[in-house]
């Protein structure tokens, strides 16, 4: 069934609260989209921006005036009125149609609507609200199957005891952003190296947030959906913060430049003035794993011989120093993670 939700009465300074609830419980509770009668600009990018990190294709228009919608509508109306029939009671009847449009009201809704309406349909008989009102409607309209309802976004909020739990999709991510699949199969060689890197550190009793390194290798590179020169470390700081990643990921993607990019470096390559070294653990991690994937996986003499013709010493120097250090706290030489990751 095709479910849409009509939003009466919104007053954009009044109820930008409440409008934005209705059209997000429409959204999770299985409707297919909203449409408010004030045009307001605000509460239609809120909605989108939902959904482009939560996923699934609901759309949101405004400024649509409720008698013509109502005219041309091609389904059954079902208004939202605590003076209307039981919910109970007319719902197997609802479900017999293929579209539906369910309409709530804000204060006072015009005496037409109640004549208009297929269905006038009380959420009980007590005044309460248009937000309880739609959700409960949609619950009994769906049986329950909204629970079920896959919306396949960039994240996804897994069910938790205690705590959030939260799923990201970076591939996706990747893609939306604009990155070539080129670029996504060297993040994800960068991700499987990097993270191998990480739960060896850890297992050797360091603490390293491996979720974090493997958000910040698949992601170190989206920057580069809008520029392959260095600028793509800060394009892709801007990208990554767009779609909600902490801040730890976000020096991550700041940070992965060669082995370190130093203030004096960065005003060279035309970076704002700042000093671009990795800092955290995490961070030297990705920057490392980075270098270590060219076309393939690669040792770090390897790296260390080209580098020198292109770069220059002093970025050998920190490569190596890097490696060096990265190896001692693994308690093992990354060349040898890197090795079996080429064996495999
Ligand atoms: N007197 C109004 C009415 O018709 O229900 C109450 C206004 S209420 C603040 C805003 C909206 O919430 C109403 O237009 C209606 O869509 C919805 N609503 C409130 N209570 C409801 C109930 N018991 N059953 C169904 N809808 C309700």
């Amino acid at each position: 069934m095709e479910v849409v939700v009509y939003r009466y009465g919104h007053r954009i300074a009044r109820d930008k609260r409440i409008t934005t609830h209705v059209a997000l419980v429409a959204r999770a509770f299985g409707a297919d989209g909203i449409v408010i009668d004030t045009e307001d600009d605000k509460i239609e990018e809120s909605v989108r921006s939902v959904n482009a990190r939560f996923g699934g294709d609901f759309f949101i228009k405004t400024g649509i005036p409720w008698r013509k919608y109502f005219n041309e509508w091609d389904g059954r109306i079902a208004h939202l009125t605590m003076y209307g029939e039981r919910v109970d009671e007319v719902m197997d009847d609802i479900r017999r149609n293929k579209k539906l449009l369910i309409v709530v009201g804000s204060e006072k809704v015009p005496g037409d609507f109640y004549r208009i309406a297929d269905y006038n349909v009380a959420i009980g008989n007590q005044p309460h609200s248009e937000v309880a009102a739609l959700a409960i409607f949609l619950h009994f309209l769906t049986k329950g199957a909204w629970l079920d309802k896959k919306f396949d976004g960039i994240m996804e909020i897994l069910p938790s005891k205690h705590g959030k739990k939260i799923k990201y999709n970076y591939i996706k991510m990747l893609r939306l952003a604009g990155c070539s699949e080129g670029v996504i199969k060297h993040c994800m060689k960068v991700a499987k190296l990097a993270v191998e890197i990480a739960r060896r550190i850890k297992e050797n009793g360091h603490n390293v947030d491996v979720e974090a390194v493997e958000a910040g290798a698949m992601l170190h590179d989206i920057g580069r959906a809008k520029t392959h020169g260095i600028m793509h470390i800060i394009e892709g700081v801007k990208i990554a913060s767009r779609y909600g990643m902490p801040k730890k990921v976000l020096n991550i993607i700041e940070r992965h430049g060669g082995a370190g990019i130093d203030e004096e470096e960065a005003i060279k390559l035309g970076l704002p003035k700042k000093d671009y070294s990795p800092i955290a653990i995490e961070e030297k991690i990705v920057a490392h794993a980075d270098n270590l994937v060219g076309n393939g996986y690669r040792s770090v003499e390897d790296v260390a011989r080209i580098w020198e013709k292109k770069i220059g010493e002093k970025a050998v120097r920190k490569l190596l120093k890097l490696h060096n250090e990265l190896s001692k706290l693994a308690g093992i030489d990354i060349n040898e993670i890197v090795k079996r990751l080429k064996e495999n």
